[in-house]
């Protein structure tokens, strides 16, 4: 069983998740059982309701994402001391 077949819109006009009105497609998702699992696929699709998310939710979660992502990785970075940047 996929999250697919309990998804709160299972048999839903799918229309409605992609009209550019989310306020209805928001309605269903805000109560739905499998939104986290559905806002995941979503995270790459440019079109629709994914997860109660529309496109520029979507963009900016990845950004935040983006950026919570490369302060780790700045954070992690090893530190070589070689003769040239070794303070002084
Ligand atoms: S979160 Fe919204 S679009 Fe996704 S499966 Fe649930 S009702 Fe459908």
């Amino acid at each position: 069983m996929t999250w697919r077949s309990r998804a709160g819109c299972l048999g839903v006009d799918t229309g409605i998740f992609y009209d550019g009105l989310p306020g209805l497609a928001k309605k269903f998702c805000a109560r739905c059982p499998v939104r986290a699992e559905c806002l995941v696929e979503g995270m790459t699709e440019r079109y629709g309701i994914w997860g109660g998310y529309t496109p520029d939710e979507r963009a900016l979660l990845r950004r935040k994402q983006a950026i919570k992502e490369g302060r780790r990785a700045v954070t992690r970075r090893p530190v070589s001391l070689t003769e040239g940047n070794k303070p002084k």
